[in-house]
């Protein structure tokens, strides 16, 4: 059978919203290989964007596949070679092992910098860039897709035979695909403030853990000669209490942490402190259909547990482009063949993801946050002593090691030995000192109270946790029964 197919006047092969990580790399990718791409974008470059600046070592693999990793510039950008864990008087300070199978350690970029290497090489490749301008609709039909664009008071559309949703955690593609904007039950708030004038290391990230502030994390990476970027992020939703204000959080805890008062020593804020959501990955939500895809964190490719996502947007940009070559050869943008980049993303992360989405949610009951404090403690004790097991940690953090694969017998007898360890510290300092053990006694008892009350006053919100939690259980289960994840 001949399909004849109508003569229809595209204006590109492909149009890419958004010319972030996810957006620049799938232009570099595709135009490589002789596609037409257009990338729509609503900022200039160089365009800062709201972020830790942390840059993983499988980010930086990418990079250096897209040929980003020769420069000067690369050269000089901060290389993290420890982390340092902080949670009151608990401190690990953890040699990060460069993996094996990965050419670099990470590197702290400031997103000004990075985004606008990665256009460059784009461009280089052969992308077309409309800058200063917003993708405001689209439609498609059996022929194309039809894409609205808004620049200063001008409207105006072009023809596509896809388009790509590359335009991160409040994506405009997402929104009309899933016809809801992005719900809290997946979402972070980021906020980020630069610092000059910082002391050292220059090679030392520290992420910082308090009572007030959980489920948050803080974070203190250095940037350039003596600069830092600070920041937090937070659960946006939690049971049964609201977190504080974000903003209050972080000030809080910049004037009152001795260790990051030492770190900052002289140093002072530079510029504005911004937030910014971060969108994590909902498995029930499409992120493809007809002509159209959704990469990077329009897709929702973030991990939940770090926060991090430069290397999900750099990976999904890969994955897409290859099935986007196979549909512009056979001319096939259905769903049906876009669907072979929704496979890939579910074997390689959905597990991960799953599993992290499930960790994320026990912290999101604020009434179990002394339990969280003590198993935190629990972990930095260990990973004080114990090199595998502090690898393993901070590559949880760093993006480098999933956690289904932390689930191991070892991983677990070791975290519940120490936990042992420090019930018999409790124990033998409750014999020396016994004042302490009626402080603790009486704490305990505090908590049991708060807890029963916490329970009384909001039932609801309890009972709507139980039941989100044994929904993610039930979804990390079926992950566990059918899935083999590809290791990264
Ligand atoms: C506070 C904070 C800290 C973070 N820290 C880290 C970290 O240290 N390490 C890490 O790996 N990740 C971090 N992240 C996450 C990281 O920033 C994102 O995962 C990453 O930026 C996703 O890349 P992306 O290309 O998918 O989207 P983005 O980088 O968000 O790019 C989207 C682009 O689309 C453009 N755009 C949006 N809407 C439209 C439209 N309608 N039309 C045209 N253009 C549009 C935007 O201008 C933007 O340039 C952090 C995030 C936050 C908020």
């Amino acid at each position: 059978m001949i399909t004849v197919r109508p003569k229809i006047d595209y204006d590109c092969d492909v149009l890419i919203v958004g010319g972030g990580p996810a957006g620049s790399g799938l232009a570099f990718h595709l135009a490589s290989k002789g596609i037409k791409v257009i990338v729509v974008e609503a900022g200039v470059f160089p365009r800062d964007k709201i972020c830790g600046d942390g840059v993983s070592p499988i980010a930086l693999a990418e990079l250096e596949k897209m040929g980003i990793t020769g420069t000067k510039k690369f050269k000089k950008a901060n290389e993290i070679k420890k982390v340092g864990l902080f949670l009151k008087d608990s401190k690990a300070f953890i040699d990060l092992s460069k993996p094996d199978n990965l050419p670099f350690h990470a590197r702290i970029i400031p997103r000004i910098e990075l985004d606008n290497w990665i256009y460059e090489a784009a461009k280089k490749a052969g992308a077309t860039y409309i800058q200063g301008t917003r993708v405001i609709n689209y439609s498609i039909t059996s022929n194309l897709a039809l894409v609205e664009l808004k620049n200063a008071d001008k409207i105006f559309s072009l023809k596509a035979k896809l388009i790509v949703g590359a335009d991160g955690s409040n994506s405009t593609i997402a929104r009309k695909l899933h016809d809801r904007k992005p719900q809290d039950d997946y979402q972070l708030l980021g906020l980020r403030a630069y610092y000059k004038n910082v002391n050292g290391p220059r090679d030392r990230v520290d992420i910082y853990f308090n009572e007030g502030g959980f489920p948050g994390i803080f974070w203190m990476f250095p940037k350039g000669e003596n600069g830092a970027n600070i920041g937090i992020a937070m659960i946006s939703k939690t049971f049964p209490h609201k977190p504080p204000h974000i903003k209050d959080l972080l000030m809080t805890h910049i004037s009152n942490n001795p260790d990051i008062l030492e770190r900052i020593g002289p140093g002072e804020i530079e510029g504005k402190i911004d937030g910014w959501p971060i969108t994590f990955f909902n498995a029930k939500q499409k992120i493809v259909a007809d002509r159209l895809m959704l990469v990077g964190e329009a897709a929702g490719l973030i991990n939940p547990l770090s926060g991090d996502g430069i290397q999900y947007a750099l990976i999904s940009a890969n994955w897409a482009s290859k099935t986007i070559e196979k549909c512009v050869k056979t001319h096939d943008f259905t769903s049906e063949a876009l669907d072979a980049y929704t496979k890939q993303v579910n074997q390689n992360v959905g597990y991960d993801f799953a599993l992290s989405d499930l960790l994320v949610q026990f912290p999101r009951n604020k009434s179990f946050t002394k339990v969280w404090m003590t198993i935190l403690t629990v972990m930095i004790e260990r990973a004080k002593t114990d090199k595998q097991y502090a690898d393993i940690v901070a590559g949880i953090f760093e993006g480098t090691y999933p956690s289904y694969k932390a689930l191991t017998g070892d991983f677990i007898i070791k975290s519940l030995k120490q936990g042992g360890i420090e019930i018999g510290k409790a124990l033998t300092n409750s014999l020396i000192n016994p004042s302490d053990t009626i402080n603790t006694s009486i704490e305990v008892t505090q908590q049991l109270f708060k807890l029963i009350e916490d329970l009384k006053a909001h039932p609801k919100a309890h009972l709507n946790w139980v039941g989100d939690t044994a929904s993610k259980v039930f979804t990390v289960a079926k992950h566990a029964a059918k899935s083999n994840p590809i290791a990264k």
